[in-house]
């Protein structure tokens, strides 16, 4: 990954690391024969960056047998690093998570997630993304007709974006909508087509009515749509996430996950949790509230940037 993206990684997970840091450099000081104190703070650490219960006990299992074994001869923060680095990367999935792109362009990404985790500013940054500079073309459809300013907003991020945008009005038909961006999408060579769909319904069952429908009509107008479906989730909602993304491969199906707000909490290991629960990949996360605020995902570099070498230099 190019230094620009590792840097911007670093400065959006810097709530996290900071607590990570302050967590383990509890750590220090506790002398000789007192492993046992410091294998459960530093599971209570990484509890507290929401990597989750499993992935905290499986970490300190690790580390206790590489003491046993004389693998590492301290609890000293610092001398922990690398072996969890080590355990994280065999957790976490081996390479990025490529983006689906379908045989035949248009290919078709439905983004999908409970209003306020930030969609409609991923779907904005999205849209800048895949555009490449110009290079593709990118068409969103507003299927989010039920909240009222939805389409408003999206219209917005797509001038922001230099991109096109099909809509009706509010409370249309979002079926009718995806039907329309479709065909515009086909007949003016699009590359993309995103759809923003609703966060919210009257019911959970209307929600995912409409879900499955805005899928047919996308499927029945372009081969294999949708290609790929993300979920918009907010980090700084911790295992609530979790708990999200859990429901919505249930009752969706998903290819992938744009993990938003990364920037605002110190939680940031949640990105392990969801992993370990639902093995849908991070595609991309957001690192703030501009329009260029997105990175690929990259599950190595993650790992590095949360526990850079020097995390606990200033703790120790
Ligand atoms: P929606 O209701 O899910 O469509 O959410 P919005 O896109 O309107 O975003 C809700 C709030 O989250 C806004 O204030 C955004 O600026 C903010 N937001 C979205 N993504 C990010 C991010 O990656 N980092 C930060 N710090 N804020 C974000």
């Amino acid at each position: 990954m190019a230094l620009g993206f590792l840097s911007k990684l670093k400065e959006g997970l810097a709530k996290t690391t900071r607590a990570l840091a302050g967590g383990l450099g509890k750590l220090v000081g506790l002398g000789r024969g007192a492993e046992r104190e410091a294998l459960a703070k530093l599971e209570e650490v990484l509890v507290s960056a929401d990597m989750g219960i499993r992935t905290a006990l499986k970490l300190r299992e690790e580390i206790e047998a590489m003491l046993r074994r004389g693998e590492i001869r301290s609890t000293d923060p610092a001398a922990l690093l690398a072996p969890i680095r080590r355990e994280l990367k065999r957790l976490m999935p081996r390479r990025a998570s490529e983006p689906i792109r379908a045989a035949r362009p248009p290919t078709v990404v439905m983004v999908v997630g409970v209003n306020g985790t930030g969609k409609t500013t991923s779907v904005g940054k999205l849209a800048k993304w895949l555009q490449e500079g110009g290079r593709k073309k990118v068409i969103l459809a507003a299927a989010d007709t039920f909240r009222a300013a939805a389409t408003e907003q999206l219209s917005i991020w797509a001038e922001r974006a230099g991109v096109e945008i099909v809509r009706h009005g509010h409370g249309a038909d979002p079926a009718a909508v995806v039907h329309d961006a479709a065909e515009a999408a086909v007949a003016r060579g699009a590359d993309y087509l995103l759809i923003d769909t609703a966060g919210r319904l009257h019911t959970r069952e209307n929600l995912m009515r409409e879900l499955d429908k805005i899928r047919r009509v996308a499927s029945r107008k372009i081969e294999g749509a949708p290609h790929e479906v993300l979920l918009v989730l907010d980090a700084t909602t911790g295992q609530n996430a979790v708990s999200q993304a859990k429901k919505f491969a249930d009752c969706v199906g998903l290819t992938g996950l744009f993990l938003a707000k990364l920037d605002g909490t110190a939680k940031g290991g949640v990105v392990v949790a969801i992993w370990n629960e639902i093995k849908v990949p991070v595609k991309y996360v957001g690192v703030g509230e501009g329009i260029d605020d997105i990175l690929p995902f990259d599950p190595e570099s993650f790992v590095d940037a949360l526990f850079p070498e020097d995390l606990t230099k200033d703790a120790t």
